[in-house]
Order: structure tokens, then C-alpha cells, then sequence
């Protein structure tokens, strides 16, 4: 191995093989890819410029460049964006990029992943889709701001390595240069090129060019035609959220969606809409139909991507939408911001907090109308991001309510599969009933098969089944619900059965206080119980104790 010579991570090649034997369908998606980053970069060295000038590099045009050469047989990407230094390269084009390696090589075996290649466009790997139509991947580049001198050329041929040399470069930016596979030739054809471009690009805020060849009528021969090469814009650059919504087709706010979010699945919703008033902003925002593999992780990006007059400030505005909302992709666009916003002063900026209401509370009333207009969509969104929503209730205390009612549990009277509201629940409560009741578990069959559900099975009340290792947390958080308190099937005096136990106490009481005297290390108190009718005795929570399956929790947690 020469010392230039570097070898893929692990997950990498695991991507890469993926990428390759399982993603039969739509290998067009790569040129999206390759645009995409072509524009992030471009994105990147616009924004570091408005501080730096001499990143402009003299400011010749941003622009995306496609060069088709039959002959060699390649496509080449070329952007004259920020560039990659040789360290970025390493990290950029040969790791991915995030934390947590075993879990997303566990979940790389997967069979949801297996089944669903698709899923790989969350990892952000758009790079590799590169292999998907070439044998070979070369990279061309050179930061914004460096010496001609110190460009750099990255190859590989997907075998699990790559090189990395010196090499000069006159303009700044990245080539991506596919020497395309015999069954990926088409790409080399313009109709192609454009039809592609059309498809996935067309919002691309940056012309995307093509050097086309038309002939044309010879001015001194008017029998004879002439070809003459002009360079072409492909797509038509319109910032879709801009759009009035009667100009944009489903299959534009479906692809712009997969810019966004590296998602490769349809969303689930669209939010677009024009705030006037104090603050004035467009947004463009989508529900996403799948979990990303990455929600639960530290590192996970909240918020929709900032432009400010028609530039990008930041592609994660965690500052415009709560972390119960981080499912949330997509677009805001205000003028109210200066350009040179930090995150920083995002964080306690006037205009951002009125962006970040509005949005919050918009985004509640898709998933409202969602629940009531189409209940299957909704239960399908709850199966992805109902754990995600449910932390709302104990971080957005003013919410609390409205975040209540779009709540879902199973519950000892609804079908194994399907879940109830909080709202119907108390609609099949019989009127004598105070409380709502509920236990929680690992999973339902484990919950109904407690012998806490016995009393409640006898009397045919109906209990809520909780199966998420927080959700007592959330209850105690919420405490009531339309003036109903939540009561654990497992902890405390049950209001059951009161006149029943008191004759039971006179009856029994010699062989409680013997029980209890000889307990007397173990239990704090031994109960007549009105709850068991199979089992002899059980063990309960106090009032106030955690619910056992936390105490687990805490004890697993070191606490
Ligand atoms: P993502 O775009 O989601 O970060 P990709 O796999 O598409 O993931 O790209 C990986 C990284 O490679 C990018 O984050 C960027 O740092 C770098 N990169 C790719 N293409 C370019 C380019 N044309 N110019 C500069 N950097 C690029
Ligand atoms: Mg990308």
C-alpha cells in the first residue's frame, strides 16, 4: 500500500455495497445528489464570502456545470463552491460522518434497511450514490481562498479503498468526475441530462449549465446549417416555497422534500403558507412519512434550513421549531433577519421567537386535522414520531393540552394494533368513573397479563396500556386531562371496592397485623386488596414511589 493509499471505514463500505447490489431503482437519483452538494458548497463559499471577499475569488458566476464526454466515456459535476482541503476530503469522502458506528452498522444489517434501501438516503451518504453508476469516482478540488498549488484529486473504485494526491487546480471548487458504468451510458445523452435535472433540480437556486450543440441556419449559405455550441441552463431556479402553492405539483413539493431531508421516501405532509403581519416569512415545511435512523441521538439537527433574502444562512435553524418538533424538515424563509445572524443572536431574537411560535402552533394543527381527517395517516405518523411529540408535554408546559389530544395508547378495550385517544377514552368512561386508569409495560401482553389488570378485567373498566420507558414520566407531567386524573393500575388505594374492604379489614384484621409485624423490614404496609381475584396476594407502589419499570430504568442508568 503506497502512503497515499487509504482504506473506507467499515460503514462505508457497507453503504457502498448497499448502494451498489440493493438500490436497483431510480439510479438517476445520484445526479440529484451530486447537485445537491455542488450547491451546498456553493451555499457555503456565498455565505463565508459576505465576511471574506477574497473567498469570491474575483466572483465570476455561481454556477453547476455538467460536462458530458462521450469519448472518455464520464460525467463530470463541477461546482465553484468552498472546495475540499485535503483533511476535509479524508473525513468527507471517506467516514460518515456521525455519532454512534455499532448502532448504525446493526441498523445498516437491518432487515427494515434490507427491505428498504431507500431508508440509506437519511444516513447522508449521497456522495457514494455516486458508485451506484460508475466504476470509478475521481475528485478534483481546491478550497475557496488556497494556492492553485494545493488542490487535491481523490480517487476510488468502490474495493474498499481510495487515494488521495497533490495536484493544481486554477478555479476554486470540486469536480466530481464518474466514469460511468457500460448500463449507466445514458447519462451521457442531453435529453437525459435534462430531463433528470428537470425531475430532481428545478428548484436548485443556482443555474445548473450544459454545453449544448444546435445547429442553425449559415448566414452565407441560407441552404446550409452550422453548429454552433451555446452553454444551456437546465433548471428554472425558482425558490419553491416562494411559489404560490396553485403553481407547485405534488411531485415538486415531493422532490424538493428529499433535498431537504436526504430523505429518498415520500412525506407524509406539506405545510407551506405566507405569514403577514408584524413578522413576514414564508415557510415550507414537511412531515416526513419515516423515523430517521438518528432521532434519538445527541447530535441530531433540529429545525428548518434559514434563508434570508434569498440566502442561505444555516441549513439547521434550531432556534425556529422545539426539539418535540424535530421531525419537522424544511424551509424558512424571512427578510425581517439581518444577513450576518448568528446563532447566537438567533437564540433570544425577537423575530425568531414570533417565527418559532407560529410555526410551532401550525405544525399542531396539521397533525390535529391530520388525526381527524385521515386516521390511519395519523396512527402510521404516531407509530414513527409519537415518542418524539409526547416529550412536548413535558418540555412546552403552555402546550401541554393540544399535545394531549394528539396522544395515542393502546388500551385494554382497543384491538391489538390500534390505539385510542385520551378524548375517547373518556367518552366510553361510565359517569361514575373519577379517573383514568393506566399501567405500564414493556409491551401490551405483558401489561394485560399483569395481575394488577384483574379488578379492572372483572369490572370491565377500561385501562390505558403504556409501552414507552417515559411515559410515566409524561402522565405525572401532564396530571390531569379535562380535570381527570391519571391513576396507575399499580400504585397506591385504588377507589374500587371501599365499603367491600372495610368489612373484609374488620374480618381480617388479626392476620394483617401479624403479616405486618412479620414484614415489617421488607413492606411499609400490608393492605387488604380489592383489585386481586385469581392471584392471593401482590406486591404495590405507594402513592408517591416510582413506577417499578422507572426505578429499573434509574437503577440501569446508574442512578
Ligand atoms: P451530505 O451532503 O448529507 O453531507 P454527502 O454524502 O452527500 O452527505 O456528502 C458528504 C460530504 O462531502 C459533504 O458534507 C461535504 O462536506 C463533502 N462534499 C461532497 N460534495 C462536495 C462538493 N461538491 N464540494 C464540497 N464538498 C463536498
Ligand atoms: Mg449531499
Amino acid at each position: 500500500m503506497t502512503s497515499n493509499k487509504h482504506a473506507f471505514k467499515a460503514e462505508v463500505n457497507k453503504i457502498l455495497d448497499l448502494m451498489i447490489h440493493s438500490l436497483y431503482s431510480h439510479k438517476e437519483i445520484f445526479l440529484r445528489e451530486l447537485i445537491s452538494n455542488a450547491s451546498d458548497a456553493i451555499d457555503k463559499a456565498r455565505y463565508e464570502s459576505l465576511t471574506d471577499q477574497s473567498l469570491a475569488e474575483g466572483g465570476e458566476e455561481w454556477k453547476i456545470q455538467l460536462i458530458a464526454d462521450k469519448e472518455a466515456g464520464t460525467l463530470t459535476v463541477r461546482d465553484n463552491g468552498i472546495g475540499l482541503s485535503r483533511d476535509e476530503a479524508v473525513e468527507a469522502l471517506g467516514t460518515i460522518a456521525h455519532s454512534g458506528t455499532k448502532e448504525f452498522m446493526k441498523l445498516l444489517e437491518s432487515r427494515e434497511v434490507k427491505d428498504n434501501p431507500e431508508l440509506i438516503g437519511q444516513f447522508g451518504v449521497g456522495f457514494y450514490s455516486a458508485f451506484m453508476v460508475a466504476d470509478q469516482v475521481t475528485v478534483v478540488s481546491r478550497r475557496a481562498g488556497a494556492d492553485a498549488k494545493h488542490a487535491i484529486v481523490w480517487q476510488s473504485d468502490a474495493d474498499g479503498t481510495y487515494t488521495i494526491d497533490d495536484t493544481e487546480k486554477a478555479t476554486k471548487g470540486t469536480d466530481v468526475i464518474l466514469t460511468l458504468k457500460e448500463d449507466a451510458k445514458q447519462f451521457l445523452e442531453e435529453w437525459e441530462l435534462r430531463k433528470v435535472v428537470k425531475q430532481y433540480s428545478d428548484f436548485i437556486e443556482y443555474p445548473v449549465v450544459m454545453d449544448v450543440t444546435r445547429s442553425k441556419p449559415d448566414p452565407e449559405d441560407k441552404e446550409k446549417s452550422i453548429e454552433e455550441t451555446v452553454e444551456e441552463t437546465l433548471n428554472s431556479r425558482k425558490a419553491i416555497w416562494l411559489k404560490d402553492k396553485s403553481e407547485i405539483s405534488t411531485e415538486e413539493y415531493n422532490e424538493f422534500y428529499k433535498h431537504v431531508s436526504h430523505d429518498f421516501t415520500d412525506p407524509a405532509r406539506v405545510i407551506h403558507y405566507r405569514a403577514e403581519g408584524t413578522v413576514e416569512f414564508s415557510a415550507l415545511l414537511y412531515i416526513p412519512s419515516k423515523r430517521p435512523f438518528d432521532i434519538f441521538y445527541q447530535d441530531y439537527k433540529v429545525g428548518p434550513t434559514l434563508y434570508v433574502r434569498r440566502v442561505q444562512i444555516m441549513d439547521h435553524c434550531e432556534a425556529m421549531l422545539p426539539s418535540y418538533l424535530r421531525f419537522v424538515k424544511g424551509v424558512v424563509e424571512s427578510a425581517d433577519l439581518p444577513l450576518n445572524v448568528s446563532r447566537e443572536i438567533l437564540q433570544d431574537n425577537r423575530t425568531v421567537s414570533v417565527i418559532k411560535k407560529n410555526l410551532t402552533k401550525k405544525v399542531l394543527e396539521t397533525l390535529a386535522e391530520m388525526k381527524k381527517e385521515d386516521a390511519e395517516a395519523y396512527g402510521n405518523f404516531y407509530e414513527q414520531f409519537g415518542r418524539v411529540l409526547k416529550e412536548g408535554i413535558h418540555h412546552d408546559f403552555e402546550r401541554r393540552e393540544t399535545i394531549a389530544e394528539l396522544l395515542l395508547f393502546e388500551s385494554t378495550k382497543t384491538e391489538p394494533g390500534k390505539k385510542t385517544t385520551l378524548a375517547e377514552y373518556l367518552e366510553r368512561m361510565p359517569a361514575d368513573q373519577k379517573e383514568i386508569y393506566y399501567i405500564t409495560g414493556t409491551d401490551r401482553a405483558s401489561a394485560e397479563a399483569s395481575p394488577y389488570l384483574e379488578v379492572f378485567k372483572e369490572k370491565g373498566i377500561e385501562v390505558l396500556i403504556m409501552t414507552d420507558d417515559f411515559d410515566d414520566i409524561i402522565i405525572s407531567g401532564l396530571g390531569t386531562y379535562k380535570e381527570k386524573e391519571f391513576q396507575s393500575a399499580i400504585k397506591g388505594d385504588l377507589d374500587l371496592d371501599k365499603q367491600d374492604k372495610e368489612e373484609k379489614k374488620k374480618e381480617f384484621g388479626d392476620l394483617l397485623e401479624l403479616m405486618k409485624e412479620e414484614l415489617k423490614d421488607l413492606v411499609a404496609e400490608v393492605r387488604i386488596s380489592g383489585r386481586l381475584k385469581d392471584s392471593a396476594v401482590c406486591l404495590v407502589a405507594g402513592e408517591h414511589d416510582l413506577d417499578p419499570k422507572m426505578v429499573k430504568m434509574f437503577q440501569a442508568m446508574g442512578q
